[in-house]
């Protein structure tokens, strides 16, 4: 038995024994309960058709999507997240200019139903940003999606910003391809330590191998991505407590996304090869002793809410040969360690936030059609699904 009260887990009792004095009494006997899921890697403020172009989508939502109408849609795709069993998410940038902090907030204030959300504002990056082919002139528009810096000292400036705009963690851009810049080492590690000497964690977008290692170098606390990551590089990452956030989907929704972006005929070589490259990568950074923390980097739409898209996560690393109990770590309790919350999210005992779950199934046998099968959903001891 788990007693909730006021948001908090105050006791895990013997339930041979009927404690009950008052209260409500929810009975999930039959199903799994777990502590409430968390996606470390998001982007709730950003959506983007399959065959559309990243930078021309950004450019067209910096200049026609209002900020009032883009938080408005961000919320639906935020709540959506409850409905799929992720009752925290971290979002990580292309969210304008801090439009992630007041959608923490409403959902924080009650103003909204949401998950909770830790905020990292505007990602910070080298001139360019992830927005490539924008002319001298109109530059300054990235400036309203990234914080681009300038300099050791900008770096840390861009830090402090952030500090004062209320976020919850740096997100940082070691490389931003296919734009060639990227944040030199003296940044990184500017922004490092001041990041760090305010208690915020720094997590690098990184698909270079070299990018990858000089973030790691400058100290972050995690690598997002890491597609081409080197054995060497993980064995750096397990050396340095480095998390890596592997974003990959799985086969069959990279089968649905090469469909709508309308792609040719030979998708299932290359899909393959996807699949494989990921494999593998994932069970080099597992027996090298990185730790994995679940990402699910979903802001294609796919013509289903983004909580249920982003799931997919839990089939990619399953279908890569990670054990069901490994990724529910990756997305609980390691997750929240990462995040700082260390016996507060991601766990169910005593002191902890009443994040709390159920599914129906065997995990263990039928692992992602239990994590499609959420009956159950508290998040602050205020419960948002119920089984009938
Ligand atoms: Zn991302």
């Amino acid at each position: 038995m788990i007693v909730v009260e006021n948001g908090t887990i105050t006791g895990i009792l013997d339930t041979s024994v009927n404690h009950m004095t008052d209260g409500n009494l929810i009975d999930l006997t039959g199903y799994t309960v777990l502590p409430g899921l968390i996606d470390a890697h998001t982007h709730v403020l950003f959506s983007q058709a399959a065959d559309r172009d990243f930078a021309e989508h950004s450019m067209v939502t910096l200049t026609t999507e209002n900020s009032a109408l883009r938080v408005l849609r961000g919320s639906k795709r935020a709540k959506s997240y409850l409905d799929v069993g992720i009752t925290s998410i971290k979002d990580l940038g292309n969210s304008g200019l801090f439009l992630d902090v007041a959608l923490r907030n409403a959902i924080d204030e009650g103003t909204i139903i949401g998950p909770r959300i830790f905020a990292s504002g505007p990602i910070l990056s080298a001139p360019g940003g992830q927005i490539y082919g924008v002319v001298p002139k109109h530059q300054d528009l990235i400036s309203e999606e990234y914080r681009i810096v300038r300099g050791v000292e900008d770096a840390e400036l861009a830090v402090q910003e952030h500090v004062n705009q209320g976020v919850d963690l740096i997100k940082i851009c070691a490389d931003n391809l296919p734009n060639k810049t990227v944040l030199s080492l003296e940044e990184m590690q500017a922004i490092v330590k001041t990041a760090h000497a305010y208690g915020l964690k720094v997590t690098a977008h990184s698909v270079t191998d070299i990018s990858a290692r000089q973030a790691i170098h400058a100290g972050v606390d995690g690598i997002e991505h890491g597609f081409n990551v080197s054995d060497s590089t993980l064995t750096m990452m397990a050396e340095n407590d480095v998390f890596l956030v592997p974003t990959e989907n799985s086969s069959d929704y990279m089968e649905l996304y090469s469909k709508l972006a309308g792609y040719g005929q030979d998708d299932d070589q290359w899909i393959e090869r996807y699949s494989t490259a990921m494999s593998e990568r994932l069970q080099k950074a597992l027996k090298i002793g990185v730790t994995i923390i679940a990402g699910s980097d979903n802001y294609t739409e796919i013509n289903v809410p983004r909580g249920v898209s982003s799931r997919d996560m839990f089939k990619a690393y399953y279908e890569s040969g990670m054990a069901p109990m490994d990724i529910l770590r990756a997305a609980t309790y390691l997750s929240a360690k990462q995040l700082g919350k260390e016996g507060k999210l991601g766990v169910l005992k005593k002191g902890a936030k009443a994040d709390i779950i159920a599914v129906k199934g065997d995990i263990g046998t039928k692992f992602y059609e239990s994590m499609e099968n959420v009956v159950f959903v508290m998040k602050d001891g205020q419960v948002f699904t119920s089984v009938e």
